[in-house]
């Protein structure tokens, strides 16, 4: 059904005229609002920052619909976000003396786990004429905790093989790179 309102059709056929005229006189001047804006940078910038304020709901949401059309810029965002904070506390002193408790317990919690005494690693280390028990070089060596400290290992004689700190480091905490005898004293 078709209801004719007087002076209506009027209004919307001279609105969608001058709808025509506009966009027939944008396409003759392509660069008008690029010039505009370079002459009225300030003003432009100043209203759009008005509009922002007054309408804070149609900026979230516009926002929100921008992030769902690209997820992958929300992504890199939150990384550029993380990563600044992560600077950010890298430098403050709660987080450098957090660091150091915790470096504090672990070595606290590492001796606490085991009784080797000093004198028995030098033992250790001279019945695998010290080398490395994994690749057999000798040099610098580390204690390498069979079973790892992480999974209840202790420090004690029957668990600690001496290791360079490349097998050392590729071992981290799981299984013995291959099967070792450790020391039954
Ligand atoms: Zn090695």
């Amino acid at each position: 059904m078709l209801v004719r309102v007087e002076g209506l059709q009027d209004t919307v056929d001279r609105r969608s005229r001058a709808k025509a005229a506009l966009a027939a006189w944008r396409a003759r001047h392509p660069d008008y609002d690029r010039l505009y804006y370079i002459a009225h940078r300030e003003a432009c910038i100043a209203r759009v920052t008005a509009w922002k304020k007054a309408h804070p709901e149609r900026v979230r949401d516009y926002e929100r619909q921008n992030n769902m059309q690209h997820p992958e810029r929300e992504q890199e965002r939150g990384r550029l976000h993380q990563a600044r904070r992560r600077a950010h506390l890298r430098g403050t002193i709660v987080y450098q003396e957090r660091r150091r408790i915790d470096k504090q317990v672990r070595r606290q919690r590492e001796r606490a786990a085991g009784t080797l005494r000093p004198s028995q690693w030098k033992v250790i280390i001279a019945l695998y004429r010290g080398r490395c028990v994994y690749c057999g070089r000798p040099g610098a060596l580390e204690m390498d905790h069979v079973v790892p400290v992480a999974l209840g290992g202790r420090t004690e004689m029957s668990n600690v093989v001496p290791a360079c700190s490349a097998c050392n480091m590729a071992k981290g905490s799981r299984a013995p790179l291959k099967p070792v005898q450790v020391c039954l004293l």
